[in-house]
């Protein structure tokens, strides 16, 4: 691992923390606070993602070597490798929430890959830092592979995301009281290796804006924009329009891919959304499996469902108007920004009009299949259909006759086929009948459908299963789960009982519909 290159531009130019010091304290005028990970007892590598070794330039033989679960356990750095926890606020639930930071992330360095791309290498689990407050600053083997596996799927379905390159588990025990119901209880540790050109947060620039400490606040906008948006041109004010408005449609992307795949994130607060438009902070998230814009995987915001499904859009323009308001005192007037919001909004429309014609098959979206889609989803969730194994089956639908029958494997309600079963199979008729009118060939239409459309998605339950046999060291079904995410629109016939719907006793069970922050 001796040819890794760092060249960290993050700490080299940026204000630092000059004190060196862990105890949770309130850090001011500072992008971040020097720390090192805290070691671990007995690091020993329990996956890794192949892909992401071999874009970072690590060798198999790096992947090899004892020392790699050395490094990526935090018991050792290398050469060039300058760890820091980074400073950042936050809204948290609509209220703001002052400072928050890493509290148990901790970046190692910024590599550069042997292609010129940049990536921060960042342990989340690797000890207290100055912002882990009460907290411990380790993260628990449940959450940790959850990233872990997540992360990479999201990556192979072509959502923009945060990577992940390890998981290690750290041989000591982590206390958790999982449900907050006062039963704490020790769960073995691990800890991720997670990689991205960044991972600057909306709430990094939210608390040098609250602080009023304008120098710091146009140190970071002008540094990010200099280093992870170098393509933008102009006067520097310009420079700042056009960043806002990147920043807003990367959001808008990455939005409509969640609700293209049914995923949840479980907590959009302003410091969990990524400056570069990537899913990141992978905690309490979910995957839709009966269709349900309401559902929200965490118990935590179970009564006031402000991260459900079908509100993340406006979530996300919520947190752009945080990350704006933040901004004002960077621009002679607000037109910039409030240009960039209604960007999001337009940019979204758009991603999710493309998106949802793909899913139907449709050449394009035009304005009299807005009703139709919208239909749809309403039956899916008054008849609680599988949303995955619905679409990959509509693909199948023979235009000249369609037939509700194909969809048996859809239904969670087997008397849902009686009560809605007329009004799904009239849907049907009229939806084969647009088809017909379309200028794909059905060869065309499925292929397109099939690429908008996953076979498979780490399903709650899947990921449960995978953690269970984790903690008893039975590390095969995260790897077969691995394997098959990296192609989740193949359909793999050795695979097709894991794109089966969620059986019934994963419906109320923890972890598999039902998470909490607790990680
Ligand atoms: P999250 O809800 O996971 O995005 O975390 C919100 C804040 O709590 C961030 O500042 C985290 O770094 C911090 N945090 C969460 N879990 C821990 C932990 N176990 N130790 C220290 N800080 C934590
Ligand atoms: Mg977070």
């Amino acid at each position: 691992m001796k040819q890794l290159r760092f060249d960290n531009r993050f700490v080299s130019e940026l204000p630092g923390d000059p004190v060196d010091d862990l105890s949770p304290r309130q850090v001011h005028g500072a992008c971040w606070s020097p720390v090192r990970p805290t070691p671990v007892r007995a690091p020993r590598l329990l996956a890794y993602a192949t892909e992401v070794a071999a874009m970072l330039g690590l060798t198999p033989d790096d992947l090899a070597t004892p020392e790699f679960a050395t490094i990526f356990g935090g018991n050792r750095l290398l050469d060039g490798m300058r760890p820091y926890a980074a400073c950042y606020g936050g809204h948290q639930f609509g209220q703001w929430a002052g400072q928050l930071g890493d509290g148990r992330a901790i970046s190692l360095g910024e590599l550069i890959a042997p292609d010129g791309q940049r990536w921060e290498l960042q342990l989340k689990g690797a000890g207290p830092t100055p912002y882990s407050r009460r907290a411990d600053g380790r993260a628990v083997l449940r959450s940790s592979l959850r990233e872990f596996l997540c992360s990479e799927a999201m990556h192979h379905l072509g959502v923009p995301t945060t990577r992940a390159l390890s998981l290690v588990a750290t041989g000591e025990a982590v206390v958790r009281d999982m449900f907050y119901d006062g039963n704490p209880r020790p769960e073995p540790g691990a800890i991720v290796c997670r990689v991205a050109p960044s991972f600057i947060r909306f709430g990094n620039f939210e608390i040098f804006a609250a602080r009023e400490d304008l120098t710091t606040l146009t140190r970071l906008v002008d540094f990010t924009i200099a280093r992870d948006f170098p393509e933008l041109e102009g006067d520097p004010l310009t420079r700042r329009s056009r960043w806002f408005h990147t920043v807003c449609e990367r959001t808008a992307l990455m939005v409509a891919h969640w609700m293209r795949v049914g995923f949840v994130h479980g907590v959009m607060n302003s410091d969990n959304m990524s400056i570069l438009g990537l899913t990141i902070d992978y905690g309490p998230y979910g995957w839709i499996d009966n269709f349900d814009p309401d559902w929200t995987p965490n118990t935590t915001d179970a009564t006031g469902r402000r991260y459900r499904f079908g509100y993340q859009p406006q979530i996300a323009h919520w947190n752009l108007a945080c990350l704006a308001n933040a901004l004002v005192p960077l621009f002679p007037d607000t037109a910039p920004l409030e240009a960039g919001l209604e960007q999001y909004a337009n940019a979204y429309s758009e991603a999710n009009r493309t998106m949802t014609a793909a899913k139907l098959g449709f050449d394009r979206m035009e304005p009299e299949d807005l009703p139709l889609a919208r239909e749809l989803f309403t039956l899916m969730q008054q008849a609680e259909l599988d949303m995955t194994i619905w679409f990959r089956t509509l693909a199948r639908l023979d235009r000249e006759a369609p037939d509700l029958t194909l969809f048996g494997e859809a239904f969670y309600r087997p008397e849902a086929r009686d009560t809605h079963g007329v009004a799904l199979s009239s849907w049907l008729e009229r939806y084969a009948a647009r088809l017909r009118h379309d200028d794909l060939s059905p060869d065309q239409r499925r292929r397109r459908m099939d690429s908008a459309n996953p076979c498979f998605i780490p399903r709650n339950y899947l990921a449960q299963q995978a953690i269970d046999q984790a903690e008893q060291g039975q590390l095969a079904p995260l790897q077969r789960l691995m394997t098959l995410l990296r192609q989740p629109y193949a359909e793999q016939p050795e695979h097709a009982d894991l794109a089966a719907r969620r059986p019934d006793w994963a419906r109320h069970r923890a972890g598999c519909s039902m998470l909490s922050c607790s990680s």
